[in-house]
């Protein structure tokens, strides 16, 4: 089955919902036809010609960008720039370029999460919540026939997800009763006439954003023409999004030792640090890319250093007088960790061996800073 950018999209949006993109923004499809047949997908940090040069090589005509490349109004086109040349490529080799910024480094999985994981850090939180999302609780009476294709359904569709573990429910057996009035086409029994049906009671909870899908999954597989279901909010909120994260290192070790950990486990070259060497580190706070303005955060939630890209002087003269120690991996080095998740979700979620699309990892893509 041919996968359409359009699809491409929809799984995105599960993954790094749209609503997650600071305003200031602009991420999703960028350029293109959502219509379009995929035949392969390119991951790249930033669009560029030798990514476009690469993706058309590679045989891939979509390419996912974490920075938008379109981000200013732009007031002319023109073919003697780069940003014009590369447009005009794009248009001519008919690519299709979706952004997945912002709301992917917000995002419960998202950059920072990556960043987390690939540092080993261990119960991870949010560091800046921007979202919380509410779960409801939806019960729903099913006959004892049609409860499986009914929990398969609402659990295909989102319901019950509980960390790692999909499809959670709970259910209990007892007796419904109804009686069909005027007007009625009961699936059970027949008009004017009391009857009792073996139901089960079945439990799950369902985040908000899945709602919509699963309310829809339900009553398309539900056999009744009049369903009985109860849905209320919560006050659980397990879904956070957010800007970084703050966890805790399986254990403590000198400031030194920890920024020789970050350096190999990122694979870069080096990293800077700024604090004493000798400070013990066991709560690290990350934020991928350029995280500067969570310094203060970072010290308020108690992490002993922070890790991010795009630190400067005066962030290392605000981060000692709060005894907070900096690891600077580059804004490169902290963002590069997520795609390797990204190919993986997108391989799982559109099935891409089974359609025969490729998702790959740009190599050609450097981080544009270099050590000597
Ligand atoms: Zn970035």
């Amino acid at each position: 089955m041919p996968v359409i950018c359009r699809q491409v999209l929809k799984v995105l949006e599960q993954l790094a919902p749209s609503q997650l993109s600071e305003e200031w923004d602009n991420t999703g499809l960028l350029i293109g036809d959502p219509s379009a047949e995929v035949e392969g997908i390119m991951l790249c940090l930033d669009m560029s010609v030798s990514v476009l040069e690469e993706a058309l090589e590679k045989g891939a005509n979509l390419v996912i960008s974490h920075h938008p490349f379109l981000f200013k109004p732009l007031k002319t086109l023109r073919f003697d720039s780069p940003l014009g040349q590369l447009l005009q490529k794009i248009i001519k080799e008919e690519l299709q370029v979706i952004a997945l910024h912002t709301n992917f480094d917000h995002a419960g999985e998202g950059v920072s999460a990556q960043l987390a994981k690939k540092l080993g850090l261990v119960d991870v939180k949010v560091l800046q919540p921007k979202y919380r999302e509410t779960l409801y609780k939806l019960t729903v009476f099913v006959p004892r026939e049609h409860e499986s294709a009914v929990r398969q359904a609402i659990g295909d569709a989102g319901a019950g997800h509980i960390g790692n573990y999909s499809h959670c429910t709970f259910r209990v057996s007892g007796t419904g009763t109804f009686l069909p009035l005027e007007g009625t086409n009961p699936f059970i029994g027949a008009k004017g006439r009391m009857e009792e049906v073996e139901e089960f009671r079945l439990e799950t909870i369902v985040p908000e954003s899945r709602l919509g899908k699963v309310l829809d999954a339900m009553l398309a597989a539900h056999p009744y023409e009049e369903v009985a279901y109860d849905l209320y909010p919560l006050a659980n909120q397990i879904k956070e999004h957010g800007l970084g994260r703050i966890g805790r290192l399986p254990e403590p070790v000198s400031l030194a030792r920890f920024a020789e950990q970050v350096k190999k486990r990122l694979a870069l070259p080096a990293v800077r640090l700024a604090g004493n060497p000798e400070q013990i580190i066991a709560t690290v706070a990350v934020c991928g890319g350029s995280g500067k303005h969570l310094i203060a955060a970072a010290a308020s939630a108690g992490a002993d250093a922070l890790v991010t890209g795009e630190l400067g002087h005066h962030e290392a003269q605000v981060a000692r007088d709060l005894n907070l120690a900096l690891v600077d991996a580059g804004h490169f080095g902290t963002e590069i960790v997520s795609l390797p998740f990204l190919a993986a979700y997108l391989e799982r979620a559109l099935d891409a061996q089974q359609n025969n699309i490729f998702v790959a990892m740009a190599v050609t893509e450097k981080d544009p800073w270099q050590i000597v």
